[in-house]
């Protein structure tokens, strides 16, 4: 096996979750999941991966016409976005760079996240800044809770420690500086915007690395235990190998923005509404 790993903020939650799941899907590479989803799971996941999809055509410079939707969801979800742009009052010096990848050494990994938007530019001081902005068609989440999650705290951390390679001459992008706003289609008058600081920064890297560190030992003791949370056994398609089929099952969740196509590696789940 490489021992080289592209761990993004799904690897990183499924080796949290449980070690074993994480051996069992991205370094063995079983398929996931093994059964199709429910039709309606299905249908949702597309509308929000759609929706998405327009939203990279609007923040290329593409016109959209609403006429032109089909779908009667997408259509209102569009509507909202137009009513309640969250992306405004910018520096006219500002980027657009929609569904934009970056990835940035962690030990002996690579850290690596896909922002919906990123918005890069320079403010009224001169001060390089981004902006990450994050479409969600799922159930709208408070604050504090996307404060903690997984995703917030990569996409963060990628920007502060690479995102000054978006400048031409190498910048210093201070964490002070970058900003992370979740739209959400149920809440288009309410995006949340969450600001990072040095302190939070240094915090949240330090941890990082420590994730880096255990997964290194994993791999050297090629020791993958089965998690103790038997609730996360319940959306998880490998309960045959675990002998955990007994605790039941539930439609994982899926997030209709999904890393892009890493070889062998599915979509998980969606975010229902
Ligand atoms: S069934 Fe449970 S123990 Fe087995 S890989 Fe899935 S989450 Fe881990």
């Amino acid at each position: 096996m490489e021992n080289r790993l592209t761990l993004s903020q799904y690897k990183l939650t499924s080796f949290l979750a449980c070690q074993r799941r994480f051996q069992l899907r991205y370094l063995r590479r079983l398929p996931w999941p093994t059964s199709p989803l429910p039709e309606r799971t299905e249908q949702v996941l597309q509308q929000g991966q759609d929706f998405h999809q327009l939203l990279e055509r609007h923040f290329l410079g593409l016109a959209i016409s609403q006429q032109t939707i089909e779908d009667g969801r997408i259509q209102q979800w569009w509507h909202a976005f137009k009513t309640h742009n969250p992306v405004q009052h910018l520096p006219p010096n500002a980027r657009f760079l929609p569904e934009t990848g970056l990835t940035v050494p962690l030990g002996n990994h690579l850290l690596y996240g896909r922002f919906d938007l990123l918005l890069i530019g320079e403010d009224a001081d001169s001060r390089p800044f981004a902006h990450v902005f994050d479409w969600k068609t799922g159930r709208p989440i408070a604050a504090d809770a996307l404060k903690i999650r997984w995703q917030t705290r990569l996409y963060l951390a990628l920007l502060a420690e690479g995102g000054s390679a978006f400048w031409p001459q190498t910048v210093p992008l201070a964490p002070e500086q970058i900003r992370l706003t979740y739209w959400f289609v149920q809440e288009p008058d309410a995006p949340v915007t969450l600001g990072y600081s040095a302190a939070e920064h240094t915090a949240n890297w330090a941890e990082l690395q420590q994730f880096a560190r255990q997964l290194d030992e994993a791999v050297a003791k090629d020791s993958w235990p089965l998690t103790d949370d038997w609730s996360q056994c319940r959306e998880c398609a490998y309960q045959i190998y675990c002998g955990r089929q007994g605790v039941g099952t539930a439609v994982p969740e899926l997030d209709e923005a999904e890393e892009p196509n890493l070889p062998n590696e599915q979509l998980l789940t969606p975010e229902l509404p």
